[in-house]
């Protein structure tokens, strides 16, 4: 099992926070989004503790664009995270919740004239600065609206670590941030302190998604301070955050092997209190936001299985009653995942098939050549690790209901997403 908190019952069914998985599709019906409380509190906990073991002057940051709605947050402000937006809606969503805006971040490579000013309303904590257009009109906008925004920047550090291996080279081709090596940043950092409505922060980077190795943050974080301690002898200024961003990989199938939080930390750890004891700066405070370590290994999806097309010296097909408009990640990239027949939890997964959804496309699938115990029309089809980037990517097309999310803790579920009903899919239809 990929997940060490999913069990199996007598029944052979999958259990996820103390719930029958079947027993969930048939009370909630599918599909279903099932997400285990504990789990996401642990989760959080976990970086929690690391950071503040191994480093002390710390914030954890939930990246919510992996998962974002009301519920969501109460839990990320219960347990003391703070919260990245990048948009109105999920900033609106945060505010909903009660969540305490000065812990609030807000993102995004081009944020609208109304998102800024609902930034500055709404006095988020830190507005991490995309490019210097931003720079200009965030400025002014806070001197009509007589406040100071604390903001950062974002930098392309020049590593990008977007796969199991990572590559230091230039990266000046992104659209997020400001580029080092051609002195964009560094002109933007002397731009703000020249301006009034703004305070720098610190910087930011974010290196890349699902990322297993250590190294990339490492470097990343040596190329961040190399460039604090220019700042600091060129400019004097000294900056407080260092923000290291996201993309701690997580297990989607048995072969992922992330890298322990913990070990993590203690790394980026050592290179920063090194490097600043040597070079006399003050040590920053560090940021970091993971998204889908926190909530994707806490999440499954459920489905009722329908046709089972055995296409002789082909491939088998299993149909399911959902599809990309809930999960469009392997669409998208191919992404892993590991499947099970959730009432079939106790027999052997020697059956190949591809999991294929009900939209009129022939890429929507699930899975190809996914492992699993002999499928057949009424079973339960469960996709594991489904609880980041999957319902914050869903989507109406052929006019599908956006399932429900339950949340399961000891053996209780609660619904905390309804599902769209049709009546829902023609509400904004004049
Ligand atoms: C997406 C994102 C994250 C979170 O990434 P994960 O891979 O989900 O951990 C963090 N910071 C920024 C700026 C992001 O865009």
């Amino acid at each position: 099992m990929i997940n060490p908190h999913l069990t199996v019952n007598q029944n052979g069914h999958l259990m996820i926070g103390g719930c029958d998985t079947v027993e969930l599709a048939k009370k909630f019906g599918t599909p279903l989004y099932v997400i285990d409380e504990q789990q996401v509190r642990e989760n959080c906990r976990l970086f929690k503790d690391s950071i503040e073991k191994n480093y002390k002057k710390g914030m954890v940051v939930f990246a919510s664009k992996a998962l974002n709605c009301l519920e969501m947050c109460r839990i990320v402000k219960q347990e003391g995270l703070g919260l990245d937006v990048v948009s109105g809606g999920e900033l609106y969503t945060a505010i909903k919740a009660g969540f305490p805006s000065e812990h609030i971040f807000f993102h995004g490579n081009n944020k609208t004239t109304d998102e800024l000013e609902m930034a500055l309303e709404e006095n988020v904590g830190r507005i991490i600065v995309d490019n210097i257009f931003e720079l200009e009109e965030l400025d002014e906008l806070a001197r009509k609206m007589n406040k100071t925004a604390k903001i950062m920047f974002r930098i392309k550090p020049g590593i990008d670590a977007h796969t199991h291996d990572f590559i230091r080279t230039g990266q000046i081709d992104s659209k997020f941030g400001f580029a080092l090596e051609n002195g964009e940043a560094f002109d933007a950092v002397r731009r703000a302190a020249a301006l009034q409505n703004v305070k720098l922060m610190g910087l930011h980077c974010h290196i890349g998604s699902q990322i297993f190795d250590n190294r990339p943050f490492v470097e990343a974080a040596e190329v961040m301070l190399n460039f604090y301690l220019k700042i600091k002898k060129e400019l004097g200024l000294t900056l407080e955050d260092l923000n290291l961003g996201g993309g701690f990989g997580i297990k989607y199938v048995e072969q992922d092997d992330p890298v322990g939080y913990d070990q993590f930390m203690g790394s980026v750890s050592d290179v920063v209190h090194d490097f600043c004891s040597k070079n006399d700066m003050d040590i920053p405070r560090m940021l970091i936001e993971p998204g889908r370590s926190i909530v994707g290994p806490a999440g499954l999806t459920l489905y009722t299985v329908g046709a089972v097309k055995e296409i002789k010296d082909v491939r088998n097909y299993v149909t399911i009653d959902g599809g990309m408009t809930d999960n469009p990640r392997y669409a998208l990239y191919k992404s892993a995942y590991t499947i099970m027949i959730a009432n079939k939890a106790d027999q052997p997964a020697d059956y190949t098939a591809t999991v294929a959804g009900k939209c009129c496309e022939s890429g929507d699938l699930i899975q190809e050549g996914a492992q699993m115990a002999k499928p057949e029309k009424g079973d339960i089809l469960a996709v594991l690790a489904t609880g980041a980037y999957n319902y914050s990517m869903a989507s109406n097309y052929n006019r599908i209901p956006r399932p429900a999310m339950v949340m399961v803790k000891d053996g209780q579920a609660r619904e905390i997403i309804r599902r769209e009903s049709y009546e829902d899919l023609i509400r904004n239809d004049i």
